[in-house]
């Protein structure tokens, strides 16, 4: 996609909106109020009196999910939430715990986030300066690596084969209709949930928000929802980790096998080979 002048303004909501619902690894309630935000505040989590700004610099754990912590307060799986954000282009917004600390999974997408979100748009007409990558950026190693290239416009491709199911191993979102990713469910494969269990992730999984991926083929409360959902997950979460840079971003990104620990490597990495002046 290549911006257009109002893509790049900051925007909030018109008015607050609630989620509530599990967190699918604490397995704990969870109730957020998102408020709108003053041109310039930046997304920002608000729990127990702490504010934790989404930036890569408050990012605490990559495993299973992205989650913040300052001051030993944690928010917990933050990227679809953030994926919906940036792919709104909402730049300004409070997000407020009432209970729990995690993010509700909701179906397991991020098409909950979408709908309520989408008409509440409010554009401030203050510009945002957007990430322009000045040169190639690339972390991981053979086999399980991203890559960034400097771009004009904004585009993600996820590259890396999908077990059990006959789905391609690529997609690439370049900016058209968010309903292409949205709705993609987190998935995991059946063989794995008894791994997952004993380590103590997935505590609030379900067949209702998550897409189980086995031998005989999906078991979910109902079908896949495109045909190559997982791969088009595997972007959503990318462009959920990469609002963690705190504005929009130009360049084309790749990630080959890649997972939120190099999703946020690639950030570190991004903003190490920016001008000072960028930074957030
Ligand atoms: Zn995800």
């Amino acid at each position: 996609m290549i911006y257009k002048k109002t893509d790049m303004n900051r925007k909030t909501i018109s008015d607050r909106v609630s989620f509530e619902g599990v967190g699918i690894h604490s397995g704990e309630r969870s109730r957020i109020l998102i408020h709108p935000a003053e041109p310039g505040d930046g997304i920002r989590f608000y729990i127990r009196g702490v504010e934790i700004p989404a930036s890569f610099e408050y990012v605490s754990n990559t495993v299973m999910s992205t989650d913040l912590e300052r001051e030993g307060v944690t928010v917990k799986t933050v990227e679809h939430l953030l994926a919906v954000f940036h792919l709104l282009g909402i730049s300004d917004a409070i997000v407020e715990f009432l209970e729990g600390f995690e993010v509700p999974i909701m179906d397991g997408s991020g098409y909950e986030f979408y709908i309520m979100l989408k008409d509440k748009i409010v554009d401030t007409g203050v510009y945002i300066e957007p990430i322009d990558l000045k040169g190639y950026v690339r972390v991981g190693e053979s086999g399980c690596y991203i890559e960034a290239h400097p771009s004009v416009s904004f585009e993600v491709t996820y590259k890396g084969s999908i077990n059990h199911i006959d789905c391609g191993d690529i997609f690439t979102y370049s900016g058209g209709d968010p309903e292409e990713i949205v709705k993609a469910r987190t998935f995991c494969y059946l063989e794995d949930v008894d791994t997952i269990l004993e380590k103590g992730y997935g505590k609030g999984g379900s067949t209702g928000n998550v897409l189980i991926i086995g031998k005989e083929g999906i078991h979910s409360d109902e079908g896949l929802r495109y045909p190559d959902e997982p791969l088009r997950h595997k972007v959503f979460d990318l462009i959920g980790d990469l609002y963690l840079l705190g504005a929009p971003i130009r360049g084309m990104i790749v990630s080959y096998n890649g997972g939120h620990s190099l999703n946020i490597e690639l950030i570190r990495n991004i903003v190490k080979s920016l001008p000072a002046v960028k930074l957030l």
